[in-house]
């Protein structure tokens, strides 16, 4: 085992971070944790301090840690048959039997899967196909696609720039040209606080509707939105939002492409996210939930009126020209299909349809008489809790003050971890599916005693 200095010094002189604050972390003032172990809804860091852990890694580890029936079927592929590519029709058991299980889920229309390493790969892939379509179809001026602001999508080129925060923008000059932008449903953030829902929703359909008239439909290929806002806030949307919105892009002949990363394989209480909200899509990206991060694997879940043209442009073009040598790795596979039968036999989605509400209810009970909480809200097992300096007027604290870092540090400093969300002072919880009441309570107890101590 590594001593602790040498962790220190080797991961500030050799270890480039993600999503980290550079020139801090090498100085050694950013705040970090280093892991050991793991086990149910529990880390342990190095010092073994045990944490819970109320965000399942980046809401990923959805059926909690140290799951031995998923580390064993991992170690047996291994043992079997590590790796052969998926190239040319080629293929392993394992990553057929994965396919068959993820169809088996997918809502209705769907039709084959594609798979991928992470939520980034997937969608540069549903992007690819999008384009790959239209062009087959013989209209290759139909190519932007509209994402949200605040959406969240991945970090690479493309998907960067479907993204729509700020930070994952700044300094790397996207987002590209095809790529634009319209609003998310926010309901706490709404225009006028007068709105009902229902005004709320034709707000954002028209703005939808008058974007696409500006644009040209027939520049814009697709549409892609997280079923509930995740990166950017973990926020639901209003009543009868999807409907509204599907019905602007069926009337203008635009794909729907269902960013279900977050939300696929039972983290809103239902199997997908599109299942919850009654969405339609044409593509549905699947990543974390497929095997809870045990091993890397993505998948872009193609439907049926999307395939068909797909299988005419190979048969007028020729071989699809898009691989990764990791596609469908038998590893990443083997993960998956342990992971949804546990799932299964654990019957773990019907604990996120109990403890969900209960761990939302929990925190709106505890806070909301709090002057600096705005909101609470939740679905499923994902919740959030926005502070803001003045609740009258909704005006969130100076960014510089760190606020949500800040009662997220608390937070750990009491044993729990949450994730202070990167924009807005927002804290975000999403939990394995196997979290008990008794720990529910813990998170909920330990959020209002780190919001009393920093505010
Ligand atoms: N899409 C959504 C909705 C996500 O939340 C994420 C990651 O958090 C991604 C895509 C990107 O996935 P990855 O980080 O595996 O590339």
């Amino acid at each position: 085992m590594l001593r602790n200095d040498e962790l220190d010094r080797w991961d500030r002189e050799c270890f480039f971070h993600p999503s980290t604050h550079l020139a801090q972390h090498a100085r050694g003032d950013s705040p970090n944790r280093i892991l050991r172990t793991a086990s149910g809804s529990h880390i342990e860091d190095r010092d073994g301090k045990r944490l819970l852990d109320a965000f399942a890694g980046l809401y990923c580890v959805n059926v909690g840690y140290g799951r031995q029936e998923i580390a064993e079927a991992i170690a047996e592929q291994a043992r079997e048959l590590a790796y052969y590519h998926a190239y040319v029709g080629h293929g392993t058991e394992v990553s057929i039997k994965l396919a068959r299980m993820v169809i088996d889920r997918a809502p209705a229309g769907m039709s084959k899967v594609y798979f991928g390493l992470g939520g980034s790969d997937a969608n540069e892939t549903n992007i690819k196909l999008v384009w790959y379509y239209n062009n087959v179809l013989g209209r290759p001026e139909k190519k932007k696609i509209i994402s949200r602001w605040r959406g969240y999508h991945g970090s690479g080129l493309v998907t960067g720039s479907l993204t729509g925060l700020g930070l994952f923008h700044q300094k790397f000059d996207l987002p590209f040209e095809r790529i634009i932008h319209t609003d998310a449903p926010y309901w706490y953030r709404r225009p006028d606080p007068a709105m009902d829902e229902a005004a709320y929703v034709a707000h954002l359909a028209g703005e939808l509707e008058a974007l696409i008239e500006r644009e040209g439909a027939d520049t814009i290929a697709a549409f892609i939105g997280e079923p509930v806002l995740g990166t950017g806030g973990l926020v639901p949307p209003p009543a009868g939002y999807w409907e509204a919105i599907q019905a602007v892009l069926e009337r203008h002949d635009i794909l729907l492409i269902a960013d279900e990363v977050v939300t696929g394989f039972g983290r809103l209480g239902t199997m997908f996210g599109s299942d919850h909200y009654g969405i339609r899509p044409d593509l549905i990206t699947i990543a974390k939930g497929l095997t809870s991060a045990y091993a890397p694997l993505s998948g872009s879940i193609v439907g049926e009126k999307m395939w068909k043209v797909l299988e005419q442009g190979t048969d007028e073009f020729g071989v699809i020209g898009h691989g990764w040598t990791y596609s469908a790795h038998p590893i990443g596979a083997a993960a998956g299909v342990a992971n949804l039968e546990l799932i299964d036999k654990l019957d773990l989605i019907s604990n996120v349809r109990e403890i969900g509400p209960y761990l939302t209810r929990g925190l709106s009970e505890a806070l909301a008489e709090h002057p600096h909480v705005g909101e609470v809200r939740g679905v499923g097992l994902l919740s959030a809790v926005e502070l803001v300096e003045d609740r009258e007027t909704r005006a969130g604290f100076d960014p510089s003050r760190k606020i949500g870092p800040a009662v997220a540090g608390r937070m750990a400093s009491l044993g729990v971890v949450a994730r202070a969300m990167p924009q807005g002072d927002i804290i975000g919880y999403a939990p394995p599916f196997c979290l008990t009441r008794e720990e529910a309570d813990t998170v909920i107890s330990v959020t209002a005693e780190a919001i009393r101590a920093e505010l």
